[in-house]
């Protein structure tokens, strides 16, 4: 009775009696339950005591410039008073249109088209079901199965999982899945003592031009998380597997489909992965990032060619008529277009370069620790991977959750890490400063040692 709403402990005891959470086995709550957020500002979280938490993790991802970002939440409420939503089909409306003028100037060359969806696993739906698509209506209909690479992850609805490999999350649903090619990941991690990271993802890349050269006639796209693997553990690879591939894709007349819903928006280092490839692909798919962590949103863009392949007479059937009750919502694209501001007049991707910087040379202090296996750095993304065996690089069993002691610890300092199984990993937003990277990776540091003592 009189259930307090500012009594946290209250607020999650009415949470775990009518709340099913994400990713969660909810038992694990009875040990551990889930902290009620009061505010955000920055890169803090505060609970109702008042407590702190740094969001080394950036929300999962999303938040770019911090939490309740003044700017972005002053957007937001002048775009909630002036529109707050509108059909789509048939209606149009300021912020969508500037944000896809404003979209198809800063991605690669040759994106010219903007297709709206509301998460990104929407958005790996709609790039997976136009490629098939455009190779309908241009009169090709054997093009029906798409190449994955091992362990990457585009999102948890039944095609994006279907074109994942991330074990965790789809074994269980796989009489659900359309069959994928999966290529080998060119994950670096994995590498020959001595190998670099260049050869070896050219090593791997020569799997993935068999496997084109096998099945092309019968794949519609290849689909990758262009530099980092992140769900699948923050794993990286080089560059040059990217400009391969385009150059393969091209030759074998198969859509290249960047999912950049995680990398995007500046956290490899450059505001694309894809640049650093120098490639434009067929499809690139966005989200996380793309509202500052405000609103769900997500687009994905295409060039005329494709465009052009489903503009006809409607009684041609040719049209793309997939749809989103929210798509292109007016106050996403308006927060979105606040967050681009903020890129534009702050000049985020050179200022991260250093602070890119001092958390890469922070978090590579680690590597003297006898269970830390590799501290990589792509931009503003650092994994500490950790292993039983640091020489071969044996993991540990999975069931003794790790990672997980490194969370519960870290929380305890006030800081939010959330390991991928043992894989400890900082992305930051991007407003973080020194003194606080320097207690992420402190807090690591602890946290690492803590879990792996025994
Ligand atoms: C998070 C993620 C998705 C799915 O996005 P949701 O909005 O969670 O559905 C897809 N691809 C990648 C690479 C992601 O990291």
């Amino acid at each position: 009775m009189n259930a307090d709403p500012n009594n946290p402990a209250d607020l999650a005891t009415r949470d775990l009696r009518r709340v099913w959470h994400p990713c969660t086995q909810m038992k694990d709550h009875e040990s551990l339950p889930p902290i009620p957020i009061r505010r955000g500002s920055g890169v803090w979280l505060e609970d109702f005591d008042g407590k702190r938490y740094l969001d080394a993790i950036s929300s999962w991802w999303v938040n770019l410039f911090g939490h309740a970002n003044p700017r972005i939440a002053a957007a937001l409420a002048d775009q909630a008073a002036t529109l707050e939503h509108v059909i789509f089909a048939g209606f149009t409306h300021e912020p969508a249109v500037r944000l896809a003028e404003r979209l198809t100037t800063i991605v690669p060359r040759g994106l010219t088209r903007c297709f709206f969806a509301d998460n990104g696993s929407a958005a790996v739906e709609v790039a997976l079901k136009m490629s098939f698509h455009y190779w309908r209506n241009r009169g090709d209909s054997r093009k029906t199965r798409f190449i994955a690479l091992a362990n990457g992850y585009h999102g948890e609805t039944l095609g994006a999982l279907a074109v994942g490999d991330v074990d965790l999350y789809k074994a269980l649903y796989r009489p659900l899945l359309m069959d994928v090619i999966t290529a080998p990941s060119p994950d670096c991690y994995r590498r020959e003592p001595g190998e670099s990271w260049e050869a070896h993802s050219l090593r791997k890349f020569e799997l993935m031009e068999r496997l084109l050269e096998q099945h092309a006639g019968e794949v519609a796209a290849v689909i990758v998380e262009p530099l980092v693997q992140c769900a699948g553990g923050m794993r990286m690879y080089h560059p040059v597997y990217l400009a391969r591939l385009r150059e393969a894709c091209d030759r074998h007349r198969v859509h290249l489909i960047a999912d950049e819903i995680a990398v995007g928006f500046g956290r490899t280092g450059t505001m694309f992965a894809c640049e650093q490839a120098a490639v434009t692909p067929d499809f690139l798919c966005l989200s996380k990032g793309l509202t500052g962590g405000f609103l769900p949103l997500s687009v994905v863009m295409t060039n005329d060619e494709v465009y052009d392949a489903f503009y006809d007479e409607y009684t041609a059937l040719r049209a793309f008529l997939h749809s989103h009750s929210y798509t292109a919502n007016p106050l996403a694209c308006r927060v979105a277009l606040a967050t681009l501001d903020i890129f534009a007049e702050e000049n985020t991707i050179a200022v991260n370069r250093v602070k890119a910087a001092h958390l890469g040379r922070r978090a590579r202090e680690l590597e003297a620790h006898p269970h830390v296996a590799e501290v990589r750095q792509c931009g503003m993304i650092v994994a500490v991977e950790l292993a039983r065996i640091k020489a071969t690089r044996e993991a540990y069993p999975w069931q003794e959750r790790r990672g997980r002691r490194v969370h519960r610890h870290a929380l305890g300092r006030g800081v939010l890490l959330r390991p991928i199984g043992d894989v400890v990993y900082f992305m930051p937003p991007y407003v973080v400063d020194e003194a606080q990277m320097d207690l992420i990776v402190d807090t690591a540091a602890e946290g690492i040692e803590l879990a792996t003592c025994d």
